[in-house]
Formats: structure tokens, C-alpha cells, sequence
């Protein structure tokens, strides 16, 4: 069966006519599984009996399943593992903020990347994500708690950039179909220099939050192998470029590892490259994954502080899900540890874990 689910008006127009219908059902049946969010092609009631037969013969409607739920407790934030048709899982999280419901999503099934303090590269890059699973996400998600996605941002698993025709095609889809405006969506990278450049010339009004971790070059090179192909200067560059074709500010993501790039040297490195640059910098506190030497860090406050005091925009990402496998890619990896292991010696949350399926 071909799946219906992700694919643009004009793939859905040719199915259409393929099948002898008129072009403009194209336009129907995007609006349907979209806009209407249908699950069903016998719920897409202004097409004939006869069409809805026909399409069933060689389409379908997937969208994965969610087949764990995390929940964390205190603050709501909902971590949810999806299975697509060929078995392979991602991720996605969903928290509340006070514009409404925020989903960040997986891009690939696992990642190339190897940055040193993430779970996600931990087996490596499966494969890349289609728009329609990065979209299910966002579908599953919202039928999962009954209500609309507000904003996302595409910062789980994989580094989008490295997707990007999938990329643009779910960005698309999830505008024009789905109705979340383009300002709402949020693209993370590691730093890849001409995938950047290449998002600026298409200029869709996306932010864009850039893994920065630490203002040293050496430092990024140990943190994230990326730094060697792409040097900070180079980046900070195309970043620039970015800024000045897009009109959209960047945010540098940073997460602070103890001793690693919570220094005072770290902050006067900072203050001395993004003074008067309008750039505004994130600051997270790790959330240390297994197998990994890196610690959070206790200076985040004192830190953020003094970033300020020397006039550089700053804020601290608010810390949700502590009470779930809060590092993107760790519920993943416990889950294939899992079936690798028979379903043994697998750490638990019976107050925290719904398993909605098998
Ligand atoms: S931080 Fe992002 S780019 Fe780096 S390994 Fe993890 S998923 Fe990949």
C-alpha cells in the first residue's frame, strides 16, 4: 500500500488522476488528511463511494503509532516513542508553555553526528525521517492529548540540516496543510555551514538555534566532531549571513558541562565574540546521558548572570521532564536495549511510564 500521509497536493493530484478523477481532488484529499485530519479515507465524505473505493485498492492512511509514553509527573511534559511501518523509532517530547503546546520533533533515526554528550548518536544514523513521519509526530502528538501544536521545533533526534529535502517538504506540509505558521517552527543544527547558507537562500522565516556549546574551537572540537569540517569563525559567518537574508535572529544553544565551558574564561570568550551582535544565547543544563564523563553544571545561574551583566542577550531554557528520560535519544536507546536484552534488566518508572501499546 502507498501512503498517503506526507505526500505534497501535487503528488496527491497525480494519484488522483491516475485513478481517473479530476485534477482538483488533489486539492480535496490534502485538504482532508491536513486541514481535516482525517485517519480514515471512508471519512473523506465529499468524495464519492466509488473514488474512496478505488484509492483504498492501492493507498492508505499510516502515520506511525505511539508505543510508549513517558509522563513526567510534575510538570506534564510528555515524551512519546513512535513506530513507523518499517519498526524504527523516534522520539518526540511535548511541553507546555504559556503560548500553548510546544512538540519538538526527530528529523533521521539516529544521527551521524556524534556529538560527545548525546544519546542520540549513540548506535549511529538508521536512516532519514520523510516529511510524513516528521509530521506524524505532530498528528500523534495532538491526538494524544486532544488539542493543536502550537509551535516546534525540529531539535530531537538527527540533525535536520543533514534531511533537508525532507526538511523543506514537512516545513511545507506542516504550513500550508497543518496551519502552523512558519514563524512557529524552530530548526536546530550542529553547525553544518552550507546546509545554513543554503537555508538562508531559501529564506522560509524559520528560527534557527545553532548547537554552539562552547566559544573555543578546541573545546567544540572535542564536544562535537562537526567543529573540525566547520570552524567557528566559518560558522559564525554563515550565521551572520543568515541574520542578514532572513531578518531572523539566531539563538546559540549552550548546554553547560561542568568544568568544560561553565568557566569564567568561557563567559569573557563569549562576551568578547557576541557584544553588539544581537545574538541571543540559550543556556541549558546538560541532561548527562549514560556512558558519557560530562556532568551538568552548578554555575547556570552565575553564569547566565554575567553574561547579562556584560550586555549579551541570555535566558535559561526552562528545565522540564526530570522526572522522564529527559536527553533526547535516551528512551530510544533503552527501548532497543530492550529488545536486545529480552525485556531484561531494564530500569523502570512504573509512576511516570504509560505503555499505551505493547
Ligand atoms: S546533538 Fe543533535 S546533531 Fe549532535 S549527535 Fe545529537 S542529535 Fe546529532
Amino acid at each position: 500500500m502507498i501512503n498517503l500521509f506526507g505526500m505534497t497536493k501535487k503528488e496527491l493530484t497525480e494519484a488522483a488522476v491516475s485513478l481517473g478523477e479530476k485534477p482538483f481532488r488533489g486539492a480535496q484529499l490534502f485538504e482532508w488528511l491536513y486541514d481535516k485530519r482525517a485517519e480514515d479515507i471512508d471519512a473523506m465524505t465529499n468524495l464519492s463511494k466509488a473514488f474512496r473505493e478505488k484509492l483504498k485498492t492501492s493507498y492508505a492512511i499510516d502515520r506511525g503509532e505511539v508505543v510508549l509514553t513517558q509522563r513526567d509527573p510534575v510538570d506534564g511534559t510528555r515524551k512519546f516513542l513512535i513506530r513507523f511501518a518499517d519498526g524504527e523509532c523516534v522520539e518526540s517530547v511535548l511541553m507546555r508553555y504559556e503560548h500553548g503546546l510546544s512538540l519538538c520533533v526527530s528529523s533521521q533515526v539516529g544521527c551521524a553526528m556524534g556529538c560527545a554528550f548525546c544519546a542520540s548518536t549513540r548506535g549511529g544514523l538508521i536512516r532519514d525521517l520523510t516529511a510524513g513521519e516528521m509530521l506524524s509526530q505532530i498528528a500523534l502528538a495532538e491526538k494524544a492529548v486532544g488539542e493543536r501544536v502550537a509551535s516546534v521545533v525540529v531539535m530531537g533526534i538527527g540533525e535536520p540540516l543533514m534531511n533537508m529535502d525532507h526538511l523543506f517538504t514537512f516545513l511545507r506540509l506542516a504550513g500550508e496543510g497543518w496551519g502552523i505558521g512558519m514563524r512557529h517552527f524552530t530548526v536546530s543544527t550542529c553547525g553544518l555551514v552550507p546546509e545554513i547558507d543554503r537555508l538562508a537562500e531559501e529564506n522560509l522565516q524559520i528560527n534557527l538555534a545553532v548547537s554552539l556549546h562552547s566559544p573555543f574551537q578546541e573545546t567544540r572540537e572535542t564536544l562535537m566532531p562537526v567543529a573540525r569540517r566547520y570552524p567557528l569563525e566559518e560558522l559564525l559567518k554563515s550565521c551572520k549571513n543568515y541574520f542578514t537574508k532572513t531578518g531572523r535572529r539566531i539563538t546559540f544553544e549552550y548546554a553547560l558541562m561542568a568544568g568544560v565551558n561553565d568557566r569564567p574564561e568561557d563567559i569573557e570568550r563569549l562576551s568578547a565574540l557576541f557584544k553588539g551582535r544581537g545574538a541571543h544565547i540559550n543556556l541549558i543544563n546538560l541532561n548527562p546521558v549514560a556512558e558519557s564523563s560530562l556532568k551538568h553544571s552548578e554555575n547556570v545561574n552565575f553564569f547566565c548572570h554575567a553574561l547579562k551583566k556584560r550586555g549579551i542577550h541570555c535566558t535559561m531554557r526552562r528545565t522540564i521532564g526530570q522526572n522522564i528520560d529527559a536527553a533526547c535519544g535516551q528512551l530510544r536507546q533503552k527501548q532497543l536495549a530492550r529488545s536486545s536484552s529480552n525485556h531484561q534488566n531494564i530500569e523502570s518508572k512504573p509512576m511516570s511510564l504509560e505503555s499505551e501499546k505493547s
